[in-house]
């Protein structure tokens, strides 16, 4: 029977029916017997059953209001029947518990004389203990309503439900190994945990980054340099004092080189194995313990307190070892992880051999995210593959997003290395936790890519501040993550719409509102988040909008309880966020671009405003969001107008309007005797790909160099600008127009002001326009001879020329027919880009300059020239 029809019944016969409810034909029990509950343990129930028949009693009151107890004998009542200790063995079988994976949980009632309960039971067991506690939970959420929506704010509904429905659940989650940041007990302490069903005793993760705390390099550096990477020819690891992580200052100051160990070599396997075997020993030897150099293995490489699971596992950053014995091997695997994975699988053999029990841990993460070609990890090998360098504003399987393309074809081939296969995810944006980060969309299907993909477990990094408020809907990301993470089959919307009509009231249609015009902006503009991202999707137009459907959700809540109406105000701060930082609307206005910011509180308001919801920094950790803010807009609120000189260079045949304050970006290049515009970015500045700057080139994201260029030199056909990087490297452009042709020269100048070698890692990207949403034909040449490169034209394709030989890359545009040239000398581009959209709205080729990427000497200077020019001819026709 329906609910709704016991309601009606419930209405006709009154309370006949409530004295008859355990009997009722449709129901399972009637409000009326909630009172005659009794918990039942077995005898030798364990302390987590036991917690799970307290949490039972406890979540009954809170339900129904009624008080009841637990013993080990059941009452003439309903019987609830906690954990594989208080059924008999017949039931165990009956319910197939054994057959339940992970922590998998059964819930299941009984009629009063069926498979021998004298009076109605309900079964609440998992295969553990600890599925038997999640069973509880899910119970009540489930059948009872209730919600932990925050560590401080749990819903229970008013009134209990009138009846309840016979119940035959089973269900296991796939994923033994579920985290998140956001659950750290810190953050949330452990009740939290445990609802959200987090392990509640062990800590959070596995350790990471661990190769410096299992072979100190302070200690064995000078004796062996053998056993540490070989980075640019020579052996490098930081000898003067340990460097804890990518932002340590010691880094930053220049005081240590980093790399990592040198895995081919046999001696330091043999090395980290003995470690481990001899912490496994004497893990309970005070004396042991005492010597601070082994509580760093502990706490740094296992912090995993069941001693079962080491984390062996590289360096937070680059510098894997290139020795020749290295180099071979990850050549023949066609990646780094060859040489890193032998040194993995001889610890794991020669650990698995004294203890077959215990698995070994590493990353497969930046340089190691491509699997090998013919190795595969041991079975005690446990693989944690790492999602950072990829795009979190669209699912990984996403097949529109070719970033994610990588992620998925590694995630496959990892998936059919191993068995052991887990994932290390990011699902905020470590820039600043205060910026809009419209990711609630990839959260569930990431996690059923996941698990389709046969991970046995996921870690979810978020926030590594505690406890996170509630600023940017942190909670509601926490829930929805707690939620797939459990059952990546989860309907998100649903829980989305559950969890605002619930926390926002009256607000919660505009606080879904705001999610979808985030959401659909991100796609709509193809941006690309990544986990650390200056979001410069965000501009003037989004904020406005934003901020209007703020007002109303504001609005609806005027008259609602303070914690509500406060719960929309921190909702509300990214986009007050985002007015200060957002990027601005341009006008052209004669020789001056006008930038236009939106309305938006002053500085010291925003951060009063800010630390009024708790938030703080977290040094040294990344999440530091009010310095973060201020050094990002250098402790000044920028203006609300700014006008930004512009340099035009323009003769009879092309128009070029440069930007130097804003990045150097080239925002129109205007063919004027072809009648075609290569550049418009003047038209929708920056929200779509039609511009011209320079980035930083770490595959597959960059960030732009500078801020802003200087104007160093001006002619009437001829621009220089010149910016300098953090990283030391002086970038020069200069720009040239041909007096009798539409020709455009352009020179690329990198030099390196440090002393140091240094890996250039810049390229200049022009997003040309293809002329409409057709597909361009583009076309190499070699020797004087042209050959086609995309037969046929798909719809977007992206391709790096290894070869030095290539004199020039052409780009036919057939509906407009013209062809878009450039020229340039064999081998200063090395490698050689092209990519292109081609369809609505992106309209995008890229012939990029990438001057060559091997390593420049300090002082040296090396420049790449392109010559651009637009032609009618056919690129067989050129010569
Ligand atoms: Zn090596």
């Amino acid at each position: 029977m329906t609910r709704m029809g016991t309601l009606i019944l419930m209405g006709v016969l009154g309370s006949a029916v409530a004295a008859a409810a355990v009997e009722s034909d449709g129901a399972w029990v009637e409000r009326a017997s909630y009172g005659t509950f009794h918990v039942v343990v077995g005898d030798n129930a364990g302390n987590t059953e036991r917690l799970a028949a307290s949490e039972f009693v406890r979540l009954w009151k809170d339900t129904t209001g009624e008080t009841i107890n637990t013993s080990m004998s059941p009452t003439d009542g309903v019987n609830v029947w906690i954990g594989r200790s208080a059924v008999s063995a017949l039931l165990i079988g009956q319910l197939r518990l054994d057959d339940l994976e992970n922590d998998g949980i059964r819930i299941r009632t009984f009629r009063s004389g069926a498979e021998g309960f004298d009076t109605a039971a309900l079964v609440l067991s998992g295969r553990t203990e600890r599925g038997t506690l999640y069973g509880v939970y899910d119970f009540f959420e489930r059948y009872m309503g209730v919600r932990w929506l925050t560590p401080k704010v749990t819903h229970v509904p008013k009134t209990p439900p009138e009846s309840l429905a016979m119940i035959d659940y089973r269900y296991s989650p796939p994923f033994w190994y579920r985290e998140c940041t956001y659950f750290s007990r810190a953050s949330c302490g452990p009740e939290f945990r445990r609802v959200h069903k987090f392990e509640d005793h062990w800590p959070i993760a596995f350790g990471g980054h661990t190769l410096y705390d299992l072979l100190p390099p302070e200690k064995y550096f000078a004796e062996h340099p053998e056993w540490y990477a070989e980075v640019g020819g020579e052996r490098v690891a930081p000898t003067e004092g340990r460097v804890r992580g990518p932002i340590d200052p010691l880094i930053a100051e220049g005081k240590a080189k980093v790399g990592q160990l040198c895995g081919s070599n046999p001696e330091v396997a043999e090395q980290i194995a003995a470690r481990i075997i001899e912490c496994t020993e004497r893990r309970k030897d005070p004396e042991f313990i005492k010597v601070r150099e082994n509580q760093i293995v502990f706490s740094g490489a296992s912090p995993h307190p069941s001693g079962k699971i080491w984390s062996v596992s590289q360096m937070d950053w680059f510098g894997n070892c290139t020795c020749d014995a290295c180099a071979a091997i990850d050549k023949r695997e066609g990646s780094p992880m060859g040489s890193l994975l032998t040194m993995i699988n001889r610890i794991a053999d020669i650990v698995g051999e004294r203890y077959p029990d215990i698995k070994i841990h590493t990353f497969a993460y930046l340089y190691s995210v491509p699997a090998p070609k013919h190795l595969k990890p041991r079975d005690n090998v446990l693989v944690q593959l790492c999602s950072i360098q990829f795009n979190f504003a669209r699912p990984f399987a996403d097949p529109d997003c070719a970033i994610n393309w990588v992620f998925m074809e590694n995630l496959r081939k990892w998936a059919k290395k191993t068995d052991n296969l887990i994932i290390y995810d990011y699902i905020v944006n470590f820039s600043n936790s205060l910026r809009p980060h419209p990711n609630l969309h990839v959260i569930q299907p990431n996690l059923k890519t996941f698990m389709e993909n046969h991970a046995k477990g996921v870690y979810e990094q978020s926030s590594e501040g505690a406890p996170t408020p509630d600023i940017g809907m942190h909670h509601l990301r926490a829930y929805l993550t707690a939620k797939c993470l459990w059952n990546p089959d989860s309907d998100s919307e649903a829980i989305i719409r559950d969890f605002t009509d619930l926390y926002y009231g009256d607000a919660a249609p505009y606080i879904r509102e705001y999610i979808a015009l985030m959401r659909d902006t991100v796609l709509e503009k193809d941006a690309i988040i990544a986990w650390y991202s200056l979001a410069e999707w965000i501009d003037y137009d989004l904020v406005v909008a934003a901020e209007a459907i703020f007002q109303k959700a504001l609005a609806a809540v005027a008259d609602a309880p303070e914690e509500i109406r406060n719960r929309v105000a921190a909702a509300h701060v990214p986009v007050r966020f985002a007015a200060i930082a957002c990027r601005p609307r341009f006008e052209r206005q004669g020789e001056m671009l006008v930038a236009l910011r939106p309305p938006c509180l002053r500085l010291e308001e925003f951060i009063d405003l800010v630390k009024g919801f708790g938030v703080k920094d977290y040094p040294p950790t990344l999440d530091v969001p009010i310095s973060g803010l201020l050094k990002e807009i250098d402790d000044v609120l920028p203006a609300r107008r700014e006008e930004v000189g512009l340099e035009v260079l323009e003769n009879d045949r092309v128009a070029l309007w440069i930007a130097p304050e804003w990045r150097g970006a080239v925002l129109r290049w205007r063919v004027k005797d072809h009648d075609a515009e290569l550049l418009r970015g003047y038209e929708h500045y920056g929200a779509l790909p039609t511009i011209w700057r320079e980035y930083t080139h770490t595959p597959p994201i960059g960030q732009p160099i500078a801020d802003s260029f200087r104007l160093i030199e001006r002619a009437s056909n001829s621009v220089v600008l010149e910016a300098e990087m953090d990283s030391g490297l002086a970038v020069q452009k200069h720009y040239i127009l041909a007096p009798e042709s539409n020709e455009l020269t352009f020179t690329l100048t990198l030099h390196n002001g440090t002393d140091e070698p240094m890996v250039p890692l810049v390229k200049s990207v022009p997003e040309f326009y293809t002329q409409g949403p057709v597909h361009p034909e583009i076309w190499t040449q070699v020797g004087g001879e042209w050959s086609r490169q995309n037969v046929p034209a798909e719809p977007s394709r992206l391709e790096i020329l290894d070869e030095a030989e290539y004199t020039a890359l052409a780009a036919r545009f057939p509906k407009a027919k013209l062809t878009l040239v450039s020229t340039f000398t064999p081998g200063e581009m090395q490698p050689l880009l092209w990519a292109y959209r081609s369809e609505d709205p992106f309209n995008q080729l890229n012939l990029d300059v990438l001057p060559n990427q091997a390593p420049l000497e300090p002082g040296a200077t090396r420049s790449a020239t392109v010559c651009y020019y637009v032609t009618k001819k056919k690129p067989k026709r050129i010569r």
